[in-house]
């Protein structure tokens, strides 16, 4: 990919990157708002997960978005179906999304209180059929019985408190998803995307299941790779909340040898224009709201702490732009530019789960076909 700045720019001491594609958002509770915030931090892509209506079938929750959402957005958006009712998907169903533009689906394996576990046969079936179309099969994974379980456990043990949340969503619980997701993908012979990996273990199984010739499409998210679970310890442990729940040190130091080294082929951010507000009686961890505000932020914290480590720009450009671009049919404009100073040091001050960390290097400049957006 080329990429054209505008003629007669000082970009001296500076990085010209191309122009983030954030390959997972859930923007649309103000698209507006988020996709502002997207351009300002660097991202001049976002690809934003439907949010369909009860009752909703996904193509018309597809169309929905597409006609009267997405025209208010400050940045280009592709929208990924999420199914939250997998028995309204079907071969025809997919044909139809299809039709309308969709080149990807996204199934889930937990938060059974919505309703949204897709089980092993939709899994299959969704995979199978989404492969012949040319559609990329998303997929959340977490074993959710044995959330349930443990979270039983843990409130019969009087453990309510935040810190209980992720305990309850430990790494085998990712894991244990992960390899039959791959197993089922391998038995469809069918490529396969998967969302927010957060453990060495999940990167592991990636990389045995590439060895076996499959196609796998690696995604990290930006919290996983600077945050861990330390933060459940500190009083403001609600403020860390998300699923899969951040990590150990070790997992942290994992993902980013999974950059470096190729396992990784994309980071998200996850972010969340408005918190998922689990509906149950206040009282225990169950209630708490989760889920980060990260848009503007990806570009900024990976940069930084990619450069940190060590990891040359070429490759974080892959994972924060040509990959995801790539993984979904995209061909951005060689106009969408970002100009990074790499030596302002500053601290990120959002309210968000990112709030206080300190970053080195700066966004100077974004162009969206060679326009200035940020
Ligand atoms: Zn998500």
């Amino acid at each position: 990919m080329t990429m054209r700045i505008p003629e007669g720019l000082d970009t001296r001491g500076c990085v010209v990157l191309p122009g983030g594609v954030d390959p997972h958002a859930h923007p649309l509770a103000d698209i507006a708002a988020a996709t502002t915030a997207a351009a300002r931090g660097g991202t001049t892509t976002v690809l934003a997960f439907t949010a369909p209506r009860p009752g909703e079938a996904p193509t018309a929750a597809f169309e929905r978005a597409r006609d009267e959402l997405v025209p208010q957005a400050a940045v280009d958006v592709r929208l990924h179906p999420a199914i939250w009712e997998p028995d309204r998907l079907d071969v025809a169903e997919l044909e139809r999304l299809r039709t309308a533009g969709a080149r990807s689906v996204k199934l889930f394996t937990a938060f059974p209180e919505l309703g949204m576990v897709a089980d092993d046969r939709k899994l299959y079936e969704t995979l199978r059929d989404a492969s012949r179309l040319g559609m990329l099969v998303m997929a959340h994974c977490e074993v959710t019985g044995a959330i349930d379980a443990l979270v039983d456990e843990s409130l019969a043990a009087g453990r309510t408190d935040a810190r209980a949340f992720a305990d309850t969503r430990p790494p085998l619980v990712e894991e244990a998803q992960v390899a039959r997701v791959l197993d089922l993908a391998r038995l469809a012979d069918a490529p396969v995307y998967l969302v927010h990996l957060s453990t060495a273990g999940s990167l592991d199984l990636v990389r045995a299941a590439r060895r076996r010739g499959q196609t796998v499409w690696a995604e990290a998210c930006t919290h996983y790779l600077v945050l861990d679970e330390s933060r459940y310890d500190g009083p403001d442990a609600e403020r860390f909340l998300v699923a899969p729940p951040l990590r150990s040190r070790a997992d942290v130091d994992a993902l980013w040898e999974g950059v470096a080294d190729g396992t990784i082929d994309t980071v998200g951010s996850d972010h969340a224009e408005s918190q998922y507000k689990p509906d149950f009686p206040p009282g225990d961890f169950r209630s708490l709201p989760y889920g980060y505000r990260g848009i503007e932020v990806r570009l900024p914290v990976v940069l930084s702490e990619g450069a940190r480590r060590g990891v040359r720009y070429e490759r974080l450009a892959d994972v924060l732009a040509r990959n995801p671009a790539r993984a979904f049919g995209i061909e951005p404009d060689d106009g969408d530019v970002v100009v990074w100073d790499p030596e302002p040091e500053w601290t990120i001050r959002d309210g968000s789960a990112f709030d206080g960390l300190a970053v080195t290097g700066r966004i100077r400049h974004v162009f969206r076909r060679r326009v200035g957006i940020g």
